[in-house]
C-alpha cells in the first residue's frame, strides 16, 4: 500500500497532504509516513509466524529519531555500525538486548561504549578486530558476545557498490578463514561466541541469492557445531529491494518464509537487518522548482535540493520516480533534467526524463527517498541539512528541524595570534 496518493489533485502523505507541510516548513524537506514503516515492519513480522526471532533494523537507512523509535516501539532492534548509531538506537528507546553491531572498522572506543550498554552481539569482520575486542572486554572484566561475519561468495546481482558478500568485497571472512576464527574465539575467556552472521549486499531482488546464501551458511553451522560451540542467533542481514521504477523485489513475508522453510531444522533465532526495504519507500523528498530552463537540445528543471540532499542519482545513477505535488490535467510530456543548484555537474536528481509542463515555483516530490536519503546528505556547498517531517495518519509534525546558518559554522573557529 503507497502512502503517497493523490487526493483532489494533490499529493498526500497518509492523509496530510505535501503542499500543506511545504507551506508549513519550506522546501526542501523530507517527509515519511509512519503507518508505511509499520506496514514494512510488519511484514517481516507475519513472514517470521510464531518462528523466534529478531528484526534489527538497519540504522544507516533512515537514523532519525522518531523513525527509530516508531519501529523500537513495533519490536524491532537495531542493526548498528558506529557508535553514533549506537547513540541513536538508545536514545530512541531501543533496548541494548536487540541491538548488533556490524561494520568492518570499530574503534575500542566504540566497543567499550557497547559492551557497556550489553548489547546482543558483535559482528566481526576480521581477526585484528576479534582480538582487540578481546582486550576491550578484557579491560572491562567481561565477555564480548559474538559472531563472525561470513562472507558466502554469492553474487547478489545487484549494483557492484552495494555488492558485499563477493569474495573481492571488502567484508567478513571466508568460510574457511571463519572455521579458525570459531576454533580460536571458542578458546578466549574474553569472548562469547553466539552466533554467524552474513549480509550479501542491497537492493536484491531475487529471492535465489538469499536462499543460496544461507544453504551455504547452513553447512557453516553444522561444522561449527560439530566442534562443540552452540549459536544462538543466525542473522542473515540484510538487503531485499524496493521498486524504483519497475523492479519487482519478493515482499518480505515472502522471503522470510522462504527462509524459515529452509531454517525448518535450525532451533536458532533468527537475525533479520533490513534497512531499505522498510523504510525506502517510506519516505519522500519534496523540492521546488527555482527556475525553468530550456536550451535547444533540453529542458532544465532547476530545484532547490541537490546531490548534498539525496545523492544516490549521483553516486549510483539510481533512478528516483519524480510527482509533481499538484498533479498536472492532461500534462504534455517533455524530457527534462532535473538539476540542483549544487556547482557540479553530477548534481542531479533526474536525467532525460519525460515530465509535464511546470512553471516555476511548482513543487515536486521525489519519490523512494526514505532510504539513505537523509542519512547521506551532507553541508556541500554550505547548505543547511533540510527539516525531517513525520506523518501520523491526519497529523504531521517536524522530527527534526532545517539547519540554520548558524549551525553551519557551529564547532568552528579562527585560531588567535595566527595569521595568513
Ligand atoms: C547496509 C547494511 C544492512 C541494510 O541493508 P539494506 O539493503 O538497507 O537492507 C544490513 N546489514 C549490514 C551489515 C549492512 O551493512
Amino acid at each position: 500500500m503507497d502512502p503517497f496518493v493523490y487526493k483532489k489533485g494533490v499529493l498526500y502523505c497518509e492523509d496530510v497532504s505535501l503542499a500543506k507541510i511545504a507551506k508549513k516548513v519550506g522546501t526542501p524537506f523530507y517527509c515519511y509516513s509512519s503507518a508505511h514503516l509499520k506496514n514494512r515492519f510488519n511484514a517481516y513480522k507475519t513472514g517470521f509466524g510464531p518462528r523466534k526471532h529478531l528484526i534489527c533494523f538497519a540504522v544507516k537507512a533512515n537514523s532519525n529519531l522518531a523513525v527509530l523509535s516508531c519501529l523500537g516501539n513495533l519490536g524491532a532492534g537495531a542493526d548498528i555500525v558506529s557508535g553514533g548509531e549506537l547513540y541513536r538506537a538508545l536514545k530512541a528507546g531501543i533496548p541494548a538486548n536487540r541491538i548488533v553491531y556490524s561494520g568492518v572498522g570499530k574503534t575500542k572506543e566504540e566497543m567499550a561504549y557497547a559492551l557497556k550498554n550489553s548489547i546482543a552481539m558483535f559482528n566481526i569482520e576480521s581477526m585484528e578486530e576479534l582480538q582487540q575486542l578481546s582486550k576491550v572486554a578484557k579491560k572491562l572484566g567481561q565477555r564480548a558476545p559474538i559472531a563472525f561475519r561470513v562472507n558466502p561468495d554469492v553474487d547478489p546481482k545487484t549494483h557492484p557498490y552495494i555488492s558485499t558478500g563477493l569474495k573481492k568485497n571488502k567484508f567478513g571472512l571466508s568460510r574457511e578463514q571463519a572455521l579458525e576464527a570459531y576454533a580460536l574465539a571458542l578458546k578466549d575467556p574474553h569472548l562469547s561466541i553466539k552466533g554467524i552472521d552474513c549480509h550479501i549486499g542491497s537492493q536484491i531482488v531475487e529471492l535465489d541469492p538469499f536462499i543460496d546464501a544461507f544453504k551455504r551458511l547452513k553447512e557453516l553451522v553444522v561444522q561449527i557445531e560439530k566442534m562443540g560451540i552452540s549459536l544462538s542467533f543466525i542473522d542473515i542481514g540484510g538487503g531485499l529491494g524496493i521498486s524504483y521504477k519497475d523492479e519487482n523485489p519478493p515482499a518480505p513475508q515472502t522471503y522470510i518464509s522462504a527462509i524459515t522453510d529452509e531454517a525448518k531444522d535450525l532451533p536458532q533465532t533468527i537475525i533479520v537487518e533490513p534497512g531499505r526495504s522498510i523504510c525506502g519507500n517510506a519516505g519522500v523528498l519534496v523540492t521546488k522548482i527555482l527556475y525553468v530552463k530550456e536550451n535547444d537540445a533540453k529542458r532544465f528543471y532547476i530545484v532547490d535540493a541537490g546531490m548534498n540532499d539525496l545523492g544516490r542519482p549521483s553516486l549510483y545513477d539510481a533512478y528516483h520516480e519524480i510527482k509533481p505535488v499538484q498533479q498536472t490535467v492532461a500534462p504534455s510530456y517533455k524530457e527534462t533534467d532535473v538539476v540542483g543548484p549544487i556547482c557540479e555537474t553530477g548534481d542531479f536528481l533526474a536525467r532525460s526524463r519525460p515530465m509535464p509542463d511546470l512553471a516555476s515555483g511548482s513543487l515536486l516530490a521525489v519519490l523512494s527517498a526514505g532510504a539513505y536519503g537523509f542519512t547521506m546528505s551532507s553541508n556541500y556547498n554550505s547548505r543547511p541539512r533540510v527539516p525531517e517531517v513525520m506523518v501520523y495518519g491526519n497529523r504531521f509534525h517536524v522530527v527534526r528541524r532545517r539547519q540554520t546558518w548558524q549551525d553551519l559554522v557551529a564547532g568552528e573557529s579562527i585560531p588567535k595570534g595566527e595569521s595568513c
